[in-house]
């Protein structure tokens, strides 16, 4: 809470670079910032980019070397990476890939002192731009946030490796980014610090409703242009809203119910294997209802997420009304000394969050059987980068 002494502040990437082809540039925008680049990146990954980041490299005259990513942003794979850095002498590490390779890069690249660089693979988290780290277990249960003194130098974000992804990727990435004004929204309510450590500024919390406001307007039309490679306007449009808005909103506008949901959900073994926008979404439904929303703004969202494909019931994410014990410990998960849903300008139990996350079931339900939407089914877990 504000003492006398609080300030406002927000914090961001020192450049952040979106655009079809942009990976190409990659070398241009990496010169200047080190001599000795460390590439980190899953072998699906450099499969598909290891190329053109490594001709990238060359045209600028800086030496390739790449380390495989282990898979699971875990702290000794932050400390391994670590050791690769102090072997290697490299001045600057570059996480090529999503929001997991992110994760333990930028965690590696503080811990040895070096400079860090996100060139995201997908747009289905808000992780490229931040100055922290999410560490998890190596059987994938959230463990800790990591912050660190400064964000990434440099963002690079190519717009046709999201068109090639699957659209689901996209999809999780507007799950991630619907949250960010929700929880700032709240954050700001409660005069609560933000994840840049302290109260949010203007700016911050007029980022994140930005990205509302673009996501809105563009999700559908992007998704669709996606299933079918294209990058258009939306496409532009909905990236910077999940990548560089959201990002920036959810850091320096703060973090509430949503994303502590998120990580209490990660304690149920039901939820692994499904991508962190999915798991915020239930995150984001269930704060609506904790806050007592007027019931026609929990219905558009009903709605507009399921029209996205994100899940917004129980099912979805392989839980059930019926799963007490897992439900309740989803609900102390999210509820213990110091996350972020604290933030929220009430105070919840866990008894109110095990009833609102059951109250979700009944009334996604209802919401899309009246809007004539296809009923809940659990989703398939894909092997995706689940931060
Ligand atoms: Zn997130």
């Amino acid at each position: 809470m504000a003492a006398s002494s609080a300030i406002r502040t927000i914090i961001s990437p020192g450049r952040y670079v979106q655009g079809k082809g942009a990976l190409s540039r990659l070398g241009e925008f990496l010169a200047p910032l080190g001599k000795t680049p460390l590439l980190v990146s899953d072998d699906v990954v450099w499969g598909i980019l290891g190329q053109r980041a490594t001709d990238s490299l060359r045209a600028a005259q800086l030496p390739v070397t790449r380390e495989r990513f282990g898979g699971i942003p875990t702290a000794a794979e932050v400390t391994r990476l670590v050791g690769v850095i102090d072997r290697t002498g490299a001045d600057v590490i570059v996480a090529l890939g999503g929001g997991s390779t992110m994760d333990a890069v930028k965690a590696a690249g503080f811990l040895a002192g070096i400079r860090w660089v996100t060139v995201p693979s997908v747009a289905s988290t808000d992780a490229p731009t931040s100055a922290l780290s999410v560490i998890y277990t190596a059987d994938g249960a959230f463990e800790e946030y990591r912050f660190f003194p400064k964000n990434p130098d440099l963002v690079l974000m190519d717009t046709q490796l999201v068109a090639d992804a699957p659209a689901a990727f996209l999809a999780a990435g507007v799950g991630d980014a619907l949250a960010t004004w929700l929880e700032a929204r709240a954050t700001r309510q409660a005069h609560a610090n933000t994840m840049a450590g302290g109260l949010p500024t203007l700016a911050g919390t007029a980022l994140a409703e930005l990205s509302w406001g673009v996501i809105w307007d563009n999700a559908l039309p992007a998704l669709d242009a996606v299933r079918d490679h294209q990058v258009t306007p939306a496409v532009e449009k909905l990236v910077e809203a999940n990548t560089l808005l959201s990002g920036l909103g959810f850091e320096s506008g703060g973090l509430a119910a949503a994303h502590a949901i998120h990580n209490g959900l990660t304690a149920a073994h039901q939820t692994h294997g499904l991508a962190h926008g999915q798991k915020v979404n239930i995150g984001s439904v269930t704060q609506l209802v904790l806050e007592g929303a007027p019931t026609q703004e929990i219905r558009d969202f009903i709605e507009f997420t399921t029209r996205v494909g994100l899940p917004n019931t129980l099912t979805e994410v392989g839980l059930s009304v019926d799963d007490e014990d897992d439900l309740r410990r989803v609900a102390e998960a999210a509820t213990v000394q110091g996350e972020t849903i604290h933030n929220m300008p009430f105070p919840i139990t866990p008894d109110e969050l095990v009833s609102a996350l059951k109250s979700i079931e009944r009334f996604s339900r209802t919401v899309r059987s009246e809007a004539h939407l296809p009923a809940p089914v659990q989703y398939v877990a894909h092997q995706v980068d689940t931060h």
